[in-house]
């Protein structure tokens, strides 16, 4: 007899429907998978044989041939195991076909029957259209984020088998909602002194540029980096289900819940280019970057990171996607996320100030090398973030909370979605020249710094968006004057680390 059962599997962070086919016939009997499964996916052999005969179903004492379609692609991980099942009942005679006509099953098998849930739920759900899907009680909450038709769970297989053949009823498990932890917002007024660093902290968040702090030990960058979060608004409905996704597929539970706060990852200097960016088992799960999506991406130490691993952030930080070719498929992950890197000035952190630097000619030359000149290009905004002096700890003027900039903040996306654009990090060309054309001022003020050689082209475009952000957080909206590109060009200075350099 002939079966044909429809699921999913995920690679990277996209769902591909699959459709389980199963041949129970004559001849020497075993359970052969072919299809291009891994080699835990072959392994569901023993778990489907041994969760049939727990659930005390019969197991044809036949020979089984399952074809895992298409096989081009690669089936990798257990989510396959509920299928196969239900396909080997069904060949095998024991469920009428009609009953599991348009189901869906979703899930790994324990040895006893227990249907366990696989991560990556959401897109698995999403490639399956507005079938019925059965997933295990706790992929439940997570699979209604994104189905198009019901979603039924259940803790085992047998009582799918029971419910499908009218003899029980589909089991409703009552779910406690899931409360999340509250978050504990950090806030922009404990942050003393630092007038620059909170005001290129508040004009990333506003424009969406990249922003290098440079500093020593103590100067308070973590804290403001960490203060970033609370300045962005929530996600968009489109990103908000692209970050569900892929948080998903990186096998994270999600409480039932979309991901509305923008992600705020810090992966430590020591992580691979794999771990960052993605790929390396064979599902090509999503890395740090693409769990960044939509939010920031924070390197603290960025001097410490490995050169290959910082090389291989920039294209994806270009296009705002991630692509990973194998031999036989492309993965395309969005990885769309602000950028926000501190390190110190110096290996010793104390920039050659005379006795206190203790860093020699050569280990200062190594620092910066490390650092290449593209990377650099990447950041809009670089600013030298200094230790608060007493009179900043001392002293009572408290700076302005996460709620006000905040506003400001929205105000500015606001006006860049009238644009066109998410912010304004994306105008470009033409848009550019429209959106943020210069008046006199402005413009002898750029001609004497380009005449001077102190910036290029490129860097040119980016203090214009930069410049168009500043005005905008004014409330000024006509042709750019030399007020704000002259605080553009002072967040994008050369740093202590690269000027000492000269
Ligand atoms: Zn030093």
């Amino acid at each position: 007899m002939f079966a044909r059962i429809p699921s999913s599997i995920v690679l990277g962070v996209d769902g591909h429907p699959v459709s389980v086919d199963e041949h129970v016939h004559g001849g020497l009997r075993g359970l052969t998978i072919v299809g291009l499964p891994d080699a835990s996916c072959r392994e569901a052999r023993d778990r489907v044989r041994a969760a049939i005969l727990a659930s005390e179903l019969t197991w044809p004492i036949r020979r089984i041939t399952v074809n895992l379609a298409p096989s081009l692609l690669r089936k990798v991980g257990s989510g396959l195991d509920l299928a196969i099942a239900v396909g080997i009942l069904v060949a095998g005679g024991v469920l009428d076909p009609a009953t599991v006509d348009g189901l869906a099953p979703i899930g790994e098998l324990g040895l006893d029957g227990t249907v366990r849930p696989v991560p990556g739920i959401v897109p698995l759900v999403d490639a399956l259209g507005d079938r019925t899907v059965v997933v295990a009680h706790d992929n439940a909450n997570d699979a209604r984020l994104v189905a198009a038709g019901t979603v039924r769970s259940v803790s085992n297989l047998r009582e799918l088998v029971d419910a499908v053949s009218g003899r029980a009823p589909w089991p409703c498990p009552s779910h406690a909602p899931t409360v999340l932890p509250t978050e504990t917002r950090l806030d922009l007024a404990d942050v003393r002194g630092q007038p620059l660093a909170r005001r290129a902290l508040e004009v990333a968040a506003a424009g969406g540029h990249h922003l290098l702090m440079s500093g020593p030990p103590g100067s308070g960058r973590t804290m403001l980096a960490n203060r970033l979060r609370g300045l962005l608004p929530e996600l968009d409905r489109v990103t908000a289900i692209e970050a569900t996704r892929i948080h998903s597929a990186a096998g994270e539970s999600l409480a039932g819940g979309l991901i509305r706060q923008p992600p705020l990852r810090a992966p430590h200097h020591t992580i691979t280019t794999v771990a960052l960016i993605g790929g390396g088992t064979a599902s090509l799960r999503p890395g740090e970057l693409s769990r960044a999506h939509g939010g920031t991406l924070f390197l603290d130490e960025l001097a410490e990171f490995p050169v290959t691993v910082l090389d291989a952030l920039r294209q994806p930080l270009e296009e705002g996607r991630i692509r990973i070719s194998r031999s036989r498929f492309q993965v395309d992950m969005p990885a769309r996320v602000l950028l926000i890197a501190a390190m110190n000035p110096c290996p010793c952190g104390e920039a050659g100030r005379p006795g206190r630097c203790s860093c020699t000619q050569a280990a200062l030359a190594r620092y910066r090398r490390r650092l290449s000149g593209p990377l650099l290009d990447r950041f809009d905004l670089r600013v030298d973030v200094l230790r608060p002096d007493a009179e900043d700890l001392l002293g009572d003027s408290v700076g302005e909370s996460t709620a006000t900039v905040a506003a400001r903040v929205a105000n500015a996306r606001q006006i860049a979605e009238e644009r066109g654009v998410r912010c304004n990090a994306e105008l470009v060309g033409a848009q550019l020249e429209h959106w943020a054309p210069l008046d006199s001022s402005g413009r002898g003020l750029l001609e004497s710094v380009l005449r001077s050689g102190r910036l290029s082209a490129r860097g040119l475009m980016r203090v214009r968006r930069v410049a168009r952000t500043l005005a905008d957080l004014d409330g000024h909206d006509g042709p750019i004057g030399s007020g704000h590109l002259a605080l553009a060009l002072q967040l994008r200075s050369d740093l202590v680390t690269m000027r000492s350099a000269a």
